[in-house]
């Protein structure tokens, strides 16, 4: 496996590979999630490239970029066992120039939802994927439905800009006992960590609750409430794969999503009906 730090770098190695190329982006501190997206990526790429860079346009002022978990080492150690040919690393200054030509989310889908509560997050997502896109050109590119958002605001700047890039929406791996893997997992304490398990059993409840029949989104909404009374929660809703809010449930085409604090961690989690 080889590392690299510079986009220029990367790019002559990149003109070597013959054959198809997965990309999986991410921000580093791999777990079995990451590793899920970049297995999959190796099985159906002649070549893989992963890309590791804890991206400061995406955060908030006040939000968690500095104190981010960088586990460098054993990222590496991840990727060359999973059988990555291509790691890239960037710095900050490697990536980001001065007074940019900018890409920006789309003001309504890029605004709701996670983009309400972290306005701006979306523009640094989509400035980023899209300068990963040109710099590493897959084949395919592999993103994790945890972040249902994301991912379609990906989708959609793909079709926006035309890019000839294929788009894998990998499913959410949990923990044993439901919780969502997420780098930001660290930050909880083991009395957090037994409180954020609330958040996939309400959406469990929630898909349950359609599943039996209950298709009034506002209902399934209440009941979850219910469950996630203890945390600090911030939305949970209801909407189709376009991410338009929903009244009701029509099954293969509705997200449900929650976002709530446990501490001082902010969690999102989401389950596809
Ligand atoms: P991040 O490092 O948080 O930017 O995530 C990089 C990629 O991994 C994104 O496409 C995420 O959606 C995906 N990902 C993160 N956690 C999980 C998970 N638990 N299951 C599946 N994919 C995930």
């Amino acid at each position: 496996m080889q590392v690299v730090r510079s986009p220029q770098e990367l790019q002559e190695y990149r003109a070597k590979f013959q054959g198809s190329v997965g990309f999986v982006p991410t921000m580093g501190a791999l777990h079995k999630g990451h590793l899920s997206l970049i297995e999959r990526s190796v099985k159906e790429n002649d070549h893989t490239i992963v890309s590791i860079f804890v991206n400061p346009t995406q955060f908030l002022p006040g939000e968690d970029f500095e104190k981010y978990p960088r586990r460098y080492d054993a990222d590496k150690k991840i990727c060359e066992l999973a059988g990555v040919d291509l790691l890239f690393m960037p710095q900050k200054e490697d990536i980001y120039h001065e007074d940019e030509v900018l890409v920006q989310a789309p003001r309504q889908k890029g605004y709701i939802l996670e983009g309400h509560f972290r306005p701006g997050h979306f523009d640094g997502v989509l400035r980023v994927v899209n300068k990963l896109f040109h710099i590493v050109r897959p084949t395919r590119a592999y993103f994790g439905k945890k972040d249902a958002q994301q991912l379609y605001l990906i989708q959609k700047m793909v079709r926006d800009f035309f890019w000839d890039i294929g788009i894998v929406p990998c499913e959410i791996i949990r923990d044993r006992d439901g919780l969502a893997l997420s780098s930001r997992n660290v930050y909880l304490t083991p009395q957090e960590r037994q409180k954020a398990l609330l958040i996939s059993k309400s959406l469990k409840r929630g898909a349950k609750l359609a599943q039996s029949g209950q298709r009034d989104a506002q209902k399934i909404k209440e009941e979850m409430l219910k469950i996630l009374e203890p945390l600090d929660v911030e939305y949970v809703e209801i909407v189709d794969r376009n991410f338009n809010k929903i009244d009701k449930v029509e099954f293969g085409n509705t997200i449900i999503l929650v976002a709530a604090y446990v501490g001082q961690t902010r969690l999102i989690d989401n389950i596809w009906l």
